[in-house]
C-alpha cells in the first residue's frame, strides 16, 4: 500500500513543484500516470521510489513513512523493495545480461546472493524469453531485448512495487505491446503493485486506474 498525504516538492530553482493532497494506491493495484511532457510524472515516481525527497507531507510505503529518512536509508529501501524500470533501460554495458539482472544484489549488501536468487533469474529470463541471452552483453541486444532485461532486473528482488517510467517510450509500437503484456503478466502473477508512467493511451485499458498528473503540478511546465 502506498499512502501520500499533503506531499509538497519543488526543485531548487522553485520553477516547478508538485502538491499531492492525498493519493492512496492499494496493494496489487495497477495505476497509470499520464500527463504531457514536463507535467511532473518522473518527479512523482522518483518521490515514491525515494530517489527524490519531499519538502513536506508524508509518503508511506507498506506502512513505513519515508519522510525523514537519510539518502542511504532511502537507497537501500529502494534497491531492495521497489523495482524500477527506466525509459532508457539504464543497463551497464560492461556487465553481462545475467549480471545486469543481478545488479541490485551487487549494490545492496543487505541482499544476499543465494542459489534461490540465481534460480529466480533463470526463471525470469525464461518468462521474458531471454534464456539464450544471459551471457551476452547489452550492446549486442535489440531495444526490446534491453528493456526485457531491465524488467527482469527490476523483478529479481521480488519487490511488492514495480515502478516503470515510460518503459516502452523508446520502442516501436509492436515491440511495446509485447513488452507491456509480458510486464503485466509478471506483475499479475506476483500480485505486485504497478505504477507506470505512459504516453500511450491505447494501453490504458490494462490498468485499474488512470491518474492525470497535471492536477498536482504547480508552476511552469515546459
Ligand atoms: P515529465 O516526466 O512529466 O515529463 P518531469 O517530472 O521530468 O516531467 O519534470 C517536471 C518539471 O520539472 C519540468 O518542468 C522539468 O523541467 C522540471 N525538472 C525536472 N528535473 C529537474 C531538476 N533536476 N531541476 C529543476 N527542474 C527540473
Ligand atoms: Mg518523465
Amino acid at each position: 500500500m502506498i499512502a501520500i498525504r499533503e506531499l509538497r516538492f519543488s526543485y531548487g530553482d522553485g520553477a516547478f513543484g508538485l502538491e499531492v493532497p492525498e493519493l492512496r494506491i492499494a496493494r496489487g493495484e495497477k495505476v497509470a500516470f499520464i500527463g504531457p511532457s514536463g507535467s511532473g510524472k518522473t518527479t512523482l515516481v522518483y518521490l515514491i521510489a525515494g530517489v527524490l525527497t519531499s519538502k513536506g507531507g508524508s509518503i508511506e510505503v507498506n506502512g513505513v513513512d519515508l519522510s525523514g529518512w537519510s539518502d542511504r536509508q532511502l537507497r537501500d529501501f529502494r534497491i531492495s523493495r521497489i523495482g524500477f524500470v527506466f525509459q532508457e533501460f539504464e543497463l551497464l554495458d560492461y556487465l553481462s545480461v545475467r549480471d545486469n539482472m543481478l545488479l541490485p544484489y551487487f549494490l545492496n549488501a543487505t541482499l544476499e546472493l543465494t542459489p534461490k536468487v540465481y534460480a529466480q533469474v533463470e526463471e525470469l529470463a525464461s518468462s521474458m524469453h531471454l534464456s539464450d541471452k544471459l551471457r551476452r552483453y547489452p550492446k549486442t541486444l535489440s531495444q526490446g531485448e534491453k528493456q526485457r532485461v531491465a524488467i527482469c532486473r527490476a523483478l529479481t528482488t521480488s519487490p511488492d512495487i514495480l515502478i516503470a517510467d515510460e518503459p516502452t517510450g523508446n520502442l516501436d509500437s509492436k515491440t511495446a505491446d509485447v513488452i507491456l503484456s509480458l510486464l503485466l503478466g509478471e506483475v499479475e502473477r506476483r500480485q505486485a503493485t504497478l505504477l507506470m508512467v505512459t504516453h500511450n493511451h491505447a494501453l490504458l485499458d490494462a490498468f485499474d486506474r488512470v491518474i492525470d498528473i497535471q492536477a498536482f503540478a504547480r508552476g511552469s511546465q515546459s
